[in-house]
């Protein structure tokens, strides 16, 4: 029995990676969120695929397990990496319940580097990766995290900026990272990386505290060194400013 644990990129196809595909290809079974599973649908429509809504995520992992318990070869996607606030920790951990389980992460392209493609290149130096999420993290832990980021001068990509029932989360972090940066810092803010509607912009802190965000918007926040360069924001390399 073979379970694949596969980050299937920001999107369409194009983002996947060829060891992505292979693994699709591979299995018997897909598991996973319904919008990541219709996305791999439309390139694979005649797999047998098992869909599970949004938050039913341990569900989603045991239903792969037992699916691979019964000799198939499956693969369980997640959007972006599975390692990078997706399921393949989790699954390592139901994995114990399932010896005979061989489990394989197959990496993909997380949301901070496709969304930093499209807006130019904010990452360029040290960077520190935080989700607005409530749901597993502690606010007052995202809080601190976000002060520590700051401090420390890191170029920061929030996930999670906002979910379908909370629309503050990201004018919050907005309020603490202007403590401590100017309200000009170049920011970014991307939608529906690789998907209809993907749309990429460039604004200051300030805006961003008003900006609108959903669950599918990942942010950036610019070191005190990062500019506008033609259009695209961009972290200097290094300290001499290249
Ligand atoms: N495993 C995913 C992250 C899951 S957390 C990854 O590695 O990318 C969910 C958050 O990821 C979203 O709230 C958003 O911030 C970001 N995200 C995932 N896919 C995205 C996309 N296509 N466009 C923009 N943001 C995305």
């Amino acid at each position: 029995m073979k379970l694949y644990i596969v980050g299937i990129g920001p999107g369409g196809e194009a983002g996947m990676t060829i060891a992505a595909r292979a693994a699709l290809e591979k299995s018997d079974i897909i598991v996973g969120y319904t919008v990541y599973a219709e996305l791999v649908r439309r390139i694979f429509p005649n797999k047998e695929f098992i869909t599970t809504p949004m938050r039913g995520e341990r569900k989603r992992i045991m239903l792969a397990f037992n699916a691979a318990a019964g000799g198939k070869t499956v693969s369980l996607v997640c959007s972006g990496d599975a390692g990078v606030y997706g399921m393949a920790s989790p699954a390592l951990s139901l994995a114990q319940k399932y010896p005979g389980a061989e489990v394989e992460i197959i990496p993909g392209v997380t949301a901070a580097l496709s969304g930093a493609a499209l807006l130019g290149a904010p990452l360029t130096n040290d960077f520190a990766v935080i989700s607005l999420s409530d749901l597993l993290t502690p606010r007052n832990v995202i809080e601190q995290r976000l002060r520590g980021a700051a401090r420390g001068g890191f170029a920061i990509a929030l996930y999670n900026p906002a979910s379908s029932k909370r629309k503050t989360h990201l004018a919050r972090a907005c309020e603490i990272l202007l403590e401590y940066r100017d309200k000009t810092t170049v920011c970014g803010i991307v939608k529906n990386i690789g998907r209809d509607g993907e749309t990429a912009r460039i604004l200051t802190l300030e805006q961003l505290s008003s900006a609108d965000a959903d669950m599918f918007t990942t942010v950036f926040i610019g070191s005190g060194e990062t500019k506008i360069i033609n259009g695209r924001m961009v972290t200097p390399r290094g300290y001499k400013n290249v």
